[in-house]
């Protein structure tokens, strides 16, 4: 397959900013079980912005990551924000500045934002956070991309293996962020930041689907 081009870049994060509204009170009602009822605002009115923003085109991936991570710091107050946003910083450096990503570049950077995220938000595996989402997701993607597999293969496998680890935040007591406050009776909730990072990867997939095999 061809190298993920911009244009399947901001598909993306397109592509996530419609599941985000499609999905921003699902998000809501989870963190009004466990937080403060805000998760699908915040990331609505975070990603609204980041596609506003698309109206003036990014020059390259970089870009693109970079303007979209300063907006959602920007634009959403609560953990997400600069969680969301710090992970698109730290993707943009990764890219190297090429004009289009190849499958292990995409990876690479796609692994250095939840790297980001990690040190940002100090989580581990298991915290019931975002994290919990995001690890399996790479981990998977990086062994179908060792296997041989494609991009848009590699990153179906991602997907599944991010609603998997969405799911098993359901049992998890949260150690970190609002949800941590509420201590044992953070059990039998689905984490909202892990189920807005499921959407993330499902959007990441979809759009290198789009693109094909060109
Ligand atoms: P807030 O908690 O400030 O209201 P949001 O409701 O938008 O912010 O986001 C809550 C989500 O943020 C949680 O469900 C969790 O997945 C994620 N989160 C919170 N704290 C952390 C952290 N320290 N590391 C990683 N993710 C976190
Ligand atoms: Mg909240």
């Amino acid at each position: 397959m061809a190298d993920v081009d911009l244009d399947t870049l901001q598909r993306w994060l397109r592509t996530f900013a419609a599941s985000v509204a499609e999905q921003k009170d699902a998000l809501t009602s989870l963190d009004a079980a466990i937080g403060d009822a805000d998760h699908g605002a915040n990331m609505h009115r975070g990603m609204s912005a980041v596609v506003e923003g698309l109206s003036t085109p990014p020059a390259d991936p970089a870009t693109l990551f970079k303007q979209a991570g300063m907006t959602l710091v920007k634009s959403v107050g609560g953990a997400s924000g600069p969680l969301y946003g710090t992970f698109f910083l730290r993707m943009a450096p990764a890219t190297g500045g090429a004009a289009a990503l190849d499958p292990e570049t995409f990876a690479k950077a796609l692994r250095a934002g939840l790297e980001g995220v990690v040190a940002r938000g100090k989580a581990e595996l298991g915290d019931k956070t975002m994290v919990d989402a995001l690890t399996p997701a790479l981990d998977a993607l990086d062994a179908a991309l060792s296997s041989g597999e494609s991009l848009a293969s590699a990153l179906r496998a991602a997907s599944a293996a991010a609603d998997e680890g969405r799911d098993a935040t359901t049992p998890m007591v949260a150690r970190k962020g609002r949800a941590s406050y509420l201590g044992e009776r953070s059990a039998g909730h689905q984490d909202p930041g892990a189920t807005s990072t499921a959407l993330l990867v499902a959007a990441a997939a979809t759009a290198v689907a789009e693109q094909g095999d060109g």
